[in-house]
Parts: C-alpha cells; sequence; structure tokens
C-alpha cells in the first residue's frame, strides 16, 4: 500500500509539474499579448432612456490571440488577476478607451466610455493619480469615464477609499452586476456612487416572474433615492426594453441594440439615430 500510495504522489506531482508549465507558458503569452497589442478592447453601446440614443459604450477586452483566435475576458481575466498582469492590462484598457472617447469625441459624436476596473487595480495609490494623468494627457473630459466595479470591493476599505479618490476627478463610478454578489445596504448608505447596473440575470426575469420584476422595481426606486441612476444588462427584447422604460430605468444596454465590436464595426445609425422603443 505504500508503494502505491508513492506511485500516486509521484504521478500527482508529475501533473502538478505540467500544470505549473501549462500556467507559465499561458503567463508568458499573456506578457507578450500587452507588448505585442494582441488585446483590442469591443464597445457595447449604452443607451440613455431620456434621451433615446447612445450617449456611453462600454470598453469589453478580447485577445487576438495568434494561435487560437478571438478571446472572451472569461478566458484571461481570471489569470491576470492571479499573476498581477491584471494591473498593466487595466492600464492598457483604461488608456485605450478614453483614447477611443476622445475619437469619438473629435468625430462629432461624443460617447462616454465606461471601462471594468478589478479589485488589484484598486490596491495602493496609484490609480488615482494614473486616471488624473491620463484625463489631462488625453483632454478627455473627466464626465465622460465610467469606472465599473463590482460588490466585491466593498468590503475594502482602503479600495474604497481609492475609488472615492478617483470619483472627486469627477469621474462616474457605477456598481456592476447589481443584486448578483453580497450586495448591503450598509455600503450603499455609506459611499456616494452614480450608476447601478442591473445585472442580466434580472433582465432575464422581466416579463417572465413576478418576484424578479418586484426586485428590479425596488433597485430602480432605491438608486434613485440615492442620487443614482441605473442601467439595465443584457436587453435582448423590446418587451424587455419596454418594461424597463416604464419602471424608470435610466439606461439600456444588451444585444437589442447592439453587440460588443469594434467601433469601426459599429452600426452607423447607432451614433446618429434616435432608438425607438
Ligand atoms: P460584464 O462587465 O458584466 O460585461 C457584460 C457581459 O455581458 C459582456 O461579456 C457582454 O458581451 C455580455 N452581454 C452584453 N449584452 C448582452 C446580451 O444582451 N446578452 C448576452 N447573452 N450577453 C450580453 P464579455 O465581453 O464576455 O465580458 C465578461 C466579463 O469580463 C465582463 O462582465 C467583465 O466582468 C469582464 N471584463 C471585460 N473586460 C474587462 C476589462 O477590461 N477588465 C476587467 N477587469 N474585466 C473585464
Ligand atoms: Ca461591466
Ligand atoms: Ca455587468
Ligand atoms: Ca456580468
Amino acid at each position: 500500500a505504500k508503494r502505491e500510495g508513492g506511485g500516486r504522489a509521484r504521478s500527482f506531482e508529475r501533473a502538478m509539474g505540467e500544470d505549473v508549465a501549462a500556467r507559465q507558458r499561458d503567463q508568458a503569452d499573456l506578457r507578450a499579448a500587452l507588448t505585442n497589442e494582441e488585446l483590442v478592447l469591443h464597445y457595447q453601446p449604452i443607451i440613455d432612456l431620456a434621451e433615446a440614443r447612445t450617449t456611453h459604450a462600454e470598453a469589453l477586452v478580447r485577445w487576438r490571440h495568434p494561435g487560437r483566435g478571438l478571446l472572451g475576458p472569461d478566458r484571461f481575466i481570471g489569470l491576470a488577476e492571479e499573476t498581477g498582469l491584471i494591473v498593466p492590462l487595466g492600464a492598457h484598457v483604461l488608456r485605450s478607451a478614453c483614447g477611443q472617447a476622445v475619437r469619438w469625441q473629435r468625430g462629432g459624436h461624443p460617447l462616454g466610455v465606461a471601462v471594468n476596473v478589478s479589485p488589484w487595480q484598486l490596491a495602493g495609490e496609484a490609480f488615482p493619480r494614473q486616471v488624473d494623468e491620463l484625463l489631462t494627457t488625453t483632454g478627455l473630459e473627466a464626465g465622460l469615464l465610467t469606472v465599473e466595479v463590482t460588490e466585491s470591493v466593498w468590503a475594502d476599505e482602503a479600495a474604497m477609499r481609492v475609488l472615492m479618490d478617483v470619483r472627486d476627478l469627477g469621474v462616474r463610478i457605477a456598481l456592476d452586476d447589481f443584486g448578483t454578489g453580497y450586495s448591503s445596504l450598509n455600503y450603499l448608505r455609506r459611499y456616494p456612487f452614480d450608476l447601478v447596473k442591473i445585472d442580466k440575470s434580472f433582465t432575464d426575469g422581466l416579463g417572465e416572474d413576478d418576484r424578479t420584476e418586484g426586485v428590479v422595481r425596488c433597485i430602480i426606486d432605491l438608486a434613485a433615492v440615492l442620487g443614482a441612476r441605473t442601467v439595465a444588462e443584457g436587453v435582448e427584447t423590446p418587451d424587455q426594453a419596454r418594461w424597463l422604460r416604464d419602471a424608470g430605468c435610466g439606461y439600456l444596454q444588451g444585444y437589442l441594440f447592439g453587440r460588443p465590436d469594434l467601433p469601426e464595426n459599429w452600426h452607423p445609425g447607432l451614433l446618429t439615430d434616435p432608438q425607438r422603443l
């Protein structure tokens, strides 16, 4: 039995060794991707219901992998966070998105950009200064930048202070995937923020499930009381869009209006035409 156990331990070690090797390869690939400009941003339109037009766009990162094709963020953000590469990756995303916002402005159709920020980027004091420098060098108006964070940052007091320093610059703060994590009314009460993003799992239930509809109404009302506006994610049908409009939601985002894509592939009407519901 002892020998068998030793054999299992050896093969386990070998498997671990391969795992480590594969991880190191992936990590080296991702590091190279950063310098080789293989990371590209797709943008998804966000429709302001009061104006019935596209006023913002969310930047969503993709990896144009030389061997594996176009990879979505779910395939590499986890690795980036585990290895610390999320910090340079996040800085690259932020810089690119601000550059795109400036191009839209020069093109005569100014749009705000929303950027996903990992809690790791809020560790230490560097982030607010980076954002400030970027706004100065690009000339982008602070109000045209939104930083999206998930509920996971709330419990971290230091990260919240860093986030509030960014907000003091005039940048908008959005709570992403609201209601899916450990939302606490206590945090909502303590920290000012600008937008609440209603997760797609809630949008999916509209017109289907009374309890979901009740919760979504409460999120919209709660946000209003706290001086924030709501963005509904994953809007795929006109019925969902109309329900959200009638409930007082601020913005809509989803495949109904446009999938994330390179700005040059956007349907021109997304920038110029009013969106009818
Ligand atoms: P998220 O921030 O919640 O982004 C929304 C996700 O829903 C995106 O997936 C988007 O393509 C997808 N989506 C939007 N509308 C619809 C719809 O109508 N139907 C369906 N089925 N899906 C829709 P994506 O692009 O795969 O991004 C996944 C997640 O990766 C994001 O979730 C975000 O948490 C993360 N992520 C993306 N870019 C970045 C980044 O630059 N930095 C960091 N830290 N995370 C990022
Ligand atoms: Ca987001
Ligand atoms: Ca989200
Ligand atoms: Ca999500």
